[in-house]
């Protein structure tokens, strides 16, 4: 007997901030909805170690810990996790299909949260030593730099908040950056340049990671001069921005240059009853907080959406 088709008032992709805030607001409004977890259950707030500027913790909290009363918040009021990842979405009739790897969801519905993942620096080495000495996660991966000589690249908040991070392990952080200005915001410079423990190499790119094992040592060029260099180092951490994660939204909804979902100010695309929030849609304020607030907004509205239906 073939399967009855079940239709979701609202499918969720993403859990992040936005995709949990969006399923608190969503369940409370009694839509049970169902959120696609995807890989990252958390997001990439999920990975932060601490988050010192969400309101209401003013001591600070873990990354994870948050994520996980998000998620506790959404499903004490009937949100349901589904432990799955959504390959392909269908918006081109009602209900939208959400194709995962085990199944075809369909929804009246849908609220996009998939988040951004980090950038790559694209030079030879990189790919090779993933995981031997080469990450985009201090949190994750810190701890394994005990006693070690680290490099960090970027000059943006995320590139300081986890060189200040790593020298919880390592001897000894260098930021590599290819201006001789920080992008990062004004405490957290002052925090880095006043760690003994980290020190700044200026106008200068990566351009090859090399080793044997794992990472030995970085081929670095001087932008201003041309000069090339080398620096043995354990480890390098890449920080250096993000790429929304819409591929799987090409083609069906607005993108702008970089990827980002196109939203007007009610967070909808230009598919009724499809809503974008969080740093998928945003590539100007990316904080857990504003985050939190879109996902809100967007369920808000799915919830008008469907009522008016
Ligand atoms: P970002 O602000 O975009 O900074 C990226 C950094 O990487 C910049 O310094 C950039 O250099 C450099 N860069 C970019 N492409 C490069 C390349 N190919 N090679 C070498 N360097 C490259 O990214 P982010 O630091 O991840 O921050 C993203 C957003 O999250 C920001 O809005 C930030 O404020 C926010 N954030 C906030 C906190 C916090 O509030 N505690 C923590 C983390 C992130 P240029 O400066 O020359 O462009």
């Amino acid at each position: 007997m073939a399967e009855e088709k079940v239709v979701e008032d609202v499918i969720i992709l993403g859990t992040g901030p936005a995709g949990l805030s969006a399923a608190l607001y969503a369940a409370r409004a009694d839509l049970h909805p169902l959120i696609m977890t995807g890989t990252e259950i958390g997001g990439q707030a999920a990975l932060t170690d601490r988050i010192e500027n969400y309101p209401g913790f003013p001591e600070g909290v873990g990354g994870s810990e948050l994520a996980d009363l998000f998620q506790k918040n959404a499903e004490r009021f009937g949100a349901r996790l589904e432990y799955d990842t959504a390959t392909e979405v269908d918006l081109s009739q009602q209900p939208f299909k959400v194709k995962t790897y085990s199944k075809d969801y369909f929804s009246k519905a849908l609220i996009l949260t998939t988040g951004a993942r980090s950038n790559k620096l694209n030079v030879p080495g990189e790919n090779e030593f993933r995981g031997r000495g080469v990450s985009y996660c201090a949190t994750c991966d810190g701890w394994f730099f005990k006693e070690k000589k680290v490099a960090v690249v970027g000059g943006g908040d995320s590139a300081l908040e986890e060189a200040i991070f790593l020298t919880r392990f390592a001897t000894s952080v260098i930021i590599i950056h290819r201006r001789d200005a920080l992008r990062a915001g004004a405490i957290l410079q002052k925090r880095a340049t006043d760690n003994p423990k980290i020190h700044f190499v200026w106008n200068t790119v990566v351009t090859e990671i090399k080793g044997v094992d794992g990472v030995d040592q970085l081929r670095l060029k001087n932008v201003k001069d041309g000069t090339e260099s080398e620096m043995d180092v354990d480890g390098i951490f890449v920080f250096i921005g993000h790429t929304p994660n819409t591929e799987i939204f090409k083609g069906q909804i607005d993108l702008d240059e970089k990827g980002y979902i196109v939203v007007d100010n009610r967070l909808r695309t230009k598919i009724p009853g499809v809503f974008a929030a969080g740093e998928v849609c945003d590539p100007h304020y990316r904080q857990v907080v504003t985050s939190a607030g879109m996902g809100a907004a967007a369920a808000i509205e799915a919830t008008r959406f469907l009522e008016n239906d």
